[in-house]
């Protein structure tokens, strides 16, 4: 796979501490530079300040030794005065040549005076031009010939040497450096001095880079790490506000809206569940019937369709029976349209506690109540009716009112056979008016003789 690299992948942390150490080493660099070509600069100027000196030096003391620069070159060279003179010199404590005091240098004898000084010594850092008062070369120094006049862009650059108050000569350094073993000496340490500061300086910024980098994006890693969890699903997340700079404000303007999105979420999920539990409730109420707290109409023919489908299907016994209360009318009349209610409400409770759980019973219009016997034939379904019929007939109604006396009349179906399930509550209703028409207070069945009252 080729290796890709993308800056912006990369961390916050990461990035910032790149920039801090681009921007340190480069500056740090930039200082050793700039402190090396000073250093260069400021040490030529002195080393040329004390080479000038010792020039003039050298050129003062021949005049004074010899008169003029034509009687000096009879007896002897410039070059050899100046070797002969730096050999009567002795370095000082910062190891720069000095002249003895009331320095006389006579005149060069037969045997050359004292034995010339070490190569390193002789040699001058700089090579210097030499005119005569009339600005005549006295050197041989490309471009000028001894005898050449001077050319009039070198002329501003000249400078007079002295001799007693008068001007014996005009000189000025050409060329580069000429450094001595001492002054290459000065030069390496100085510059090992310098090295040695920009590397510990470097080291310096890369450390405290680092450490800054760390510390600086050490709350941002923690706010990255909040938000994760909170994408995660965990809402209620805290960050710590370490400081008061922007990392400190932003963490706590998250830690207030991860409270206000906590808050708010357990808002909506309690309303949530609140609105889930009255649509449960809303849903049975719809399933209910409100009197009686019985099954209602629309819930019977609804369970009653798939208990059929069923029983069809897999060959399975299965009733139905619908109820009626026998002369309800004269309870209204005779007692009141709430004794009726009551009466209603009781006959819900007498078929609740007689029915089996597996049996759905429901309030099916006015007085009317039915029961779907699952997996029941006609005989147990006629025996449990039979039951209902007892208790509604022995049932104390004069805790109701004293003179209050209901029966209930039954029609039964336990003929699957037929189309529909309605076909069967048509049977059972038969049933009903057979046993209405026949005394009431009985249990018809399609199937069977009814059982006696
Ligand atoms: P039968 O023995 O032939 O069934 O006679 P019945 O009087 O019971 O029959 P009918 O159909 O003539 O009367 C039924 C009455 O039931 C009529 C109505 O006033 C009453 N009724 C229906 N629903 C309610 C109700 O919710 N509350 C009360 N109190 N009465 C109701
Ligand atoms: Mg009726
Ligand atoms: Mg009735």
């Amino acid at each position: 796979m080729p290796f890709s690299f993308s800056f912006n992948s990369l961390s916050l942390r990461t990035k910032l501490i790149c920039y801090l150490l681009v921007t340190s080493q480069v500056s740090i660099a930039i200082v050793g530079v700039l402190s090396h070509q000073r250093l260069m600069q400021k040490f030529d100027s002195l080393v040329m300040g004390e080479s000038s000196r010792n020039f003039q030096a050298d050129v003062q003391q021949y005049f004074r030794t010899y008169g003029t620069w034509a009687e000096g070159l009879q007896q002897e060279s410039f070059r050899a005065f100046a070797e002969r003179r730096r050999a009567t010199m002795a370095p000082d404590a910062g190891g720069v040549l000095r002249p003895p005091p009331n320095e006389q240098l006579g005149p060069v004898t037969e045997s050359g005076g004292r034995p010339p000084p070490p190569e390193d010594l002789r040699r001058p850092p700089f090579r210097f031009y030499l005119f005569d008062t009339n600005f005549r070369s006295l050197f041989d120094l490309s471009p000028y010939h001894p005898g050449d006049s001077i050319r009039d862009e070198d002329k501003g650059r000249m400078q007079p040497i002295l001799l007693d108050g008068k001007v014996v000569a005009y000189s000025s350094p050409q060329g580069e450096v000429n450094y001595s073993a001492l002054d290459l000496g000065y030069l390496a340490a100085m510059r090992e001095s310098l090295l040695v500061g920009t590397a510990a300086g470097m080291l310096l910024t890369l450390l405290i880079g680092v450490v800054l980098g760390n510390r600086l994006s050490h709350a941002l890693r923690k706010l990255t790490r909040a938000v994760h969890a909170m994408g995660q699903g965990d809402l209620r997340q805290r960050v710590p506000v370490e400081t008061q700079d922007e990392a400190g404000v932003l963490a706590q303007a998250f830690n207030r809206m991860s409270d206000e999105i906590a808050q708010q979420y357990e808002d909506l999920r309690k309303s949530h569940a609140q609105i889930e539990a009255m649509a449960a409730q809303m849903r049975e109420l719809s399933l209910r019937d409100v009197l009686t707290g019985l099954h209602n109409r629309r819930h019977f023919d609804e369970q009653c369709a798939q208990f059929f489908a069923a029983a069809q299907r897999y060959q399975r016994p299965f009733s139905v029976m619908l109820g009626d209360i026998d002369h309800f009318k004269s309870v209204n009349d005779k007692f009141s349209h709430a004794t009726g209610d009551e009466v209603l409400r009781r006959i819900g409770q007498i078929l609740q506690t007689t029915m089996r759980a597996s049996d759905l019973v429901a309030r099916y219009g006015g007085e009317e109540f039915v029961v779907a016997f699952p997996e029941t034939d006609l005989q147990h379904a006629r025996e449990a009716c039979e039951v209902l019929r007892r208790r509604v007939e022995t049932y104390p109604w004069h805790e109701v009112h004293p003179d209050l006396r209901i029966t209930i009349s039954v029609g039964l179906s336990s003929d699957t056979t037929v189309a529909s399930f309605h076909t069967m509550l048509e049977a059972a209703d038969a049933q009903l008016y057979r046993a209405k028409r026949e005394g009431r207070n009985q249990v018809c069945s399609d199937a069977a003789m009814p059982a006696a009252g």
